[in-house]
């Protein structure tokens, strides 16, 4: 009898030690001077063309930060591990594990880690989605006339 293959099975994944999945790559979250962004990784755990959606998983170490963005998708999110601030339009939020964030579309977010911890998150997205916005000068004015989301995006 052959032996099964484990790794070719996209069907049954097993969780390994330090949040990584067996057979799923270990990506940077974007190419490196792409946008403003800081210790994130990527790991995309499923991307299936009939349910339209892929679920990823990132994770930012201590200080670390998402790039600053909008787009006409939306994200829905789970907090898996440690906390963060989470600003999603005109709102800062600390967030921890297993919280739910909904980022709605055209809605300026980032996630930035709090305390010592690495946080990690599932993000929920369509297969087929529009580029990341970056702000201009002038949106990033009118983001920072709100002193919470100035203080925000100052660290
Ligand atoms: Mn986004």
């Amino acid at each position: 009898m052959d032996k099964p293959e484990a790794t070719q099975s996209d069907i049954f994944r097993a969780f390994l030690e330090n949040y990584r999945w067996d057979g799923v790559p270990h990506l940077p979250y974007k190419e490196e001077g792409s946008a403003p962004f800081k210790s994130i990784t990527r790991q995309v755990l499923f991307h299936d063309p009939e349910l339209r959606c892929e679920l990823r998983y990132f994770e930012v170490a201590p200080g670390g930060y998402s790039t600053l963005e909008r787009h006409q998708h939306s994200h829905g999110v789970m907090i898996l591990r440690g906390e963060a601030d989470v600003m999603v339009g005109g709102e800062v939020k600390p967030v921890k594990t297993h919280d739910l964030v909904r980022i709605p579309p055209m809605t300026w977010h980032r996630f930035r880690t709090r305390g010592e911890e690495p946080m990690g998150f599932l993000c929920m997205v369509n297969v087929e989605r529009d580029r990341p916005q970056l702000p201009t000068a002038e949106d990033l004015e009118t983001l920072q006339a709100d002193p919470k989301i100035a203080d925000f995006l100052a660290l």
